[in-house]
Formats: structure tokens, sequence, C-alpha cells
């Protein structure tokens, strides 16, 4: 990718206007995201490398906040981490008009004016999964019927939603960090972290290695924003979309 340095005036309209408000940005990512962007995109570089500690220090955060916001933005696209070891992050920042979860136009002009005035109460991506009954059974109906981990089929009674980033680790109840799955799973998995669990099934043999691997993939594409439950707005709520 070539460095090219952005026009800054229209890159913090993007970010103050369309992508923080757009993707439900806390204080907290705004102020990771800010930080990031001026050491990166402003100054004509996709890649940075930083040490969450130092981050932390800097924006005067703790570092589990600052670890979360870091996770949350590459979550939602905003920019991503390509690697993670004990001196640090490297990310790729993201330009607001390239974050597809924004539903960003080509150009950052049509962005700016896209999002005058018109933007919708809620986005799919600020939009809390655990609030309504349609939003839950949203999540369920995109799995299709089997337990998100161990692919037992699993009768509607006995079925529940799971955090794969756990609550007590700042998990949200996004889409992205929602899954469906029997009781029995969401009950062993409890607080641990998804791959681990998906490993112990596979050790006792409730899955194949080939299962395994499906459902690491599938696990990065949740996260990725890649299984987007069937929803449409209708009178400023979220309904379920039937296609036939
Ligand atoms: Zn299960």
């Amino acid at each position: 990718m070539p460095n090219k340095t952005p026009n800054a005036k229209l890159l913090w309209m993007q970010f103050e206007d369309v992508l923080a408000p757009r993707l439900g940005l806390t204080v907290k990512e705004r102020a990771v995201y800010s930080y990031l962007l001026r050491h990166s995109l402003v100054v004509g570089k996709v890649r940075l490398q930083f040490a969450v500690m130092a981050l932390a220090r800097t924006l005067r955060l703790s570092i589990g906040a600052t670890r979360y916001a870091v996770r949350r933005l590459d979550e939602l696209g905003a920019l991503r981490v390509l690697e993670r070891n004990k001196t640090g992050h490297l990310v790729e920042m993201r330009l607001p008009e390239k974050i597809r979860a924004i539903g960003a136009g080509k150009n950052g002009a049509t962005l700016i004016t896209g999002a005058t005035g018109e933007r919708p109460a809620s986005t799919i991506e600020s939009t809390d999964f655990l609030k309504t009954w349609e939003l839950r059974k949203a999540i369920h109906d995109r799995e299709g019927g089997p337990c998100f981990y161990c692919l037992r089929r699993t009768p509607a009674n006995v079925r529940c939603l799971d955090h794969v980033v756990p609550r007590v680790r700042f998990g949200r109840n996004s889409y992205r960090n929602l899954v469906s799955c029997c009781l029995e799973c969401n009950t062993r998995k409890g607080d641990r972290a998804a791959p681990d669990f998906l490993r112990t099934l596979y050790r006792q043999g409730r899955l194949t290695s080939a299962e395994l691997d499906a459902r690491l993939r599938s696990l990065k594409d949740v996260a990725a924003g890649k299984l987007r439950p069937r929803l449409k707005v209708e009178n400023g709520n979220w309904k379920i979309e039937i296609r036939n």
C-alpha cells in the first residue's frame, strides 16, 4: 500500500462525524484511535508498532481499558492487529472511509454528506443483541440450529447465547461476540477463551480436527463481522429479515 498523507481536515471530520458515532465508540476508544491515527496515517504511515503499557500511560488509561479499546477497534475493523507479542502490537490502521462497518462511500465527500442528519438511530455495530427477543433470535437464526461450539443440534428450549469474549473480560453484547450454543457448552466454557474451549472439545473427541479448524475459522469470522444476522430497520427498530 503506498504511503500517502491523507487530507488531515477531511480525516478529522470523518473520524468525529462518522466513524466514532457510527461505530458507537466510547471516549476511551476514541482516544486510542485518535492517538494511533496521529502517529500513523496522519504522517503517511499505514502500520504502527506500539506497546499497550506505554500507550496506556500516555493516555492516562488503565492497561486493561487500553487493551480492550485496541481489541474492540480491531473487532470493528477500524484497525487490524497484525502481530501481538511481548514488545507490543503491530497494527495496520484503516482510514474511516475504508471501514466496511460504517458503510462508507467510495470517497470522503460522500461519507461526510451521507452522515449529516440522516444517521440511523442505531447501527448494527452499536446494537446490544441481548436487548430484545428479536435480536437474540437473530443470532440463533444465524447459526441455523446446531450449537456453535459442539455442533450438536440444539432444541430451542436448551439453547442460549454465549459471549465469545466473556463479559468478565469486557466482552460486548455485539453480534461479533455472541454465538448460539447449547446449555452444556455455555456452562462448561465459563470464562474460558473460546479457542481453548474448542480445543478441549477436540481433545475429548467431540469435534474432529476438520471440525475444530472450521470452528476456529468461524470464530474469526464472527469477530470480523463476516457473520451478520439477518436484520433490517423498520420504524426505527431492528426486525428479522425473512428471506426465501
Ligand atoms: Zn454445545
